[in-house]
């Protein structure tokens, strides 16, 4: 077999639920598991926090399936409602807890007839400018919305741009936009991801949101997830299949892009863009070798890629390779990368074999 695996802490995940909910008390958490838990899976995740979240959420029908396919009871929150009121049926059908994030899905709602009716959660654009109506439409729907049949609990949602950048001024606009519609009688409200649960104690509301922080990684640039309390949940391991010396002036790789400056050990490792590594990580993204660290050197190929071992002389083929996970913060490969934690851990490829722990 081939030695590339992710390996997934599913205590870890469990740990960090509860760390959120500790954050927050009395509040109650919809872990947000779309995108297939953020590539960690949803089944088992769903099943680790089966007994422990207060609810899931996902961003479409289908992924609301598979969750309730797991959870007869759970509340699932569709976090962009339905893309065609064709879904409206089937939504009602799940039981879900279903967004309303334009006036179209509001008249699609309000034109369906279904079997029971949706515990519903109006989305104000607060200031993201992605979804949500706005202040004043929230205002017009809310009575309509309130009498209509098809609606069981009516709830107030939104969502921070920048609450991962401690103190910008767009997050508090957000939030006053969010409370000045307060004195509208909803039955629940909920604003917080993982970086306003983190930091904002004003926007927890009674529902949080967190997701990437139930990963072990941290939203924030300027705060690690090991300063936040949090557990990484996914280990990324590859094995060295390859070592060699590589004299001065000699290339490594497409392109020819890394040239050795000093007589050179190269390492290559069973991993590679084709897996979900970054193909435009540059030369120096950290990689870790038998426990230390080493340089990404030369581009990311298809399904390897090469490391500089010249200070690691006592490395060979076989040693284990950690891309990123308990050892190596995913964010920081992120940060060296030019991207983020959840771009990386959502884009490990199907190749690729989870392995769980169950702690
Ligand atoms: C994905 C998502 C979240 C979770 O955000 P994190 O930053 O991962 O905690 C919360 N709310 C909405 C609307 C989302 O789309």
């Amino acid at each position: 077999m081939r030695p590339l695996v992710a390996t997934i802490d599913l205590a870890a995940i469990v740990h960090n639920y509860r760390l959120a909910k500790r954050c927050a008390p009395g509040r109650q958490a919809f872990a947000v598991v779309k995108a297939n838990a953020y590539g960690h899976g949803v089944r088992e995740v769903v099943s680790a926090l089966h007994d422990e979240a207060d609810g899931f959420a996902v961003a479409s029908l289908e992924e609301a399936a598979e969750v309730r396919a797991m959870h007869g009871e759970a509340r699932i929150l569709l976090l962009e409602g339905c893309f065609a009121a064709a879904e409206l049926p089937m939504a009602a059908h799940l039981g879900l807890d279903l967004v309303i994030q334009g006036a179209e899905q509001a008249e699609a709602l309000l034109a369906a007839e279904l079997p029971r009716a949706l515990n519903v959660w109006l989305k104000l654009d607060s200031g993201m400018h992605r979804l949500g109506l706005s202040a004043d439409e929230v205002r017009r729907q809310f009575p309509c919305l309130r009498a209509a049949a098809q609606v069981a609990e009516l709830n107030l949602m939104s969502h921070f741009a920048c609450a991962d950048e401690r103190g910008h001024s767009l997050t508090e606009v957000q939030l006053e936009s969010f409370l000045d519609l307060l004195d509208l009688d909803f039955d629940q409200r909920s604003l917080a991801n993982s970086a306003a649960l983190l930091m904002i104690p004003a926007a927890h509301m009674d529902w949080l949101r967190p997701g990437i922080m139930l990963y072990g990684a941290s939203p924030f640039a300027d705060l690690s997830a090991a300063e936040l309390g949090l557990r990484p949940a996914m280990s990324l391991s590859g094995e060295l299949i390859a070592v060699r010396e590589v004299a001065p002036g000699e290339s490594v790789g497409y392109g020819a892009s890394w040239v050795a400056e000093r007589p050179s050990r190269i390492g290559t490792v069973s991993c590679g863009y084709a897996d979900g590594y970054p193909r435009h990580a540059p030369n120096g993204t950290p990689v870790l070798v038998a426990g230390q660290r080493a340089a990404l050197a030369g581009r990311v190929s298809m399904d390897m890629l090469t490391v500089d071992l010249s200070d690691l002389p006592e490395t060979a083929v076989g040693d284990a390779v950690e891309l990123w996970g308990a050892n190596l913060p995913v964010d920081e490969v992120a940060r060296a990368a030019g991207t983020i934690g959840y771009e990386l851990l959502t884009k490990v490829t199907a190749r690729v074999p989870r392995r769980y722990l169950s702690g």
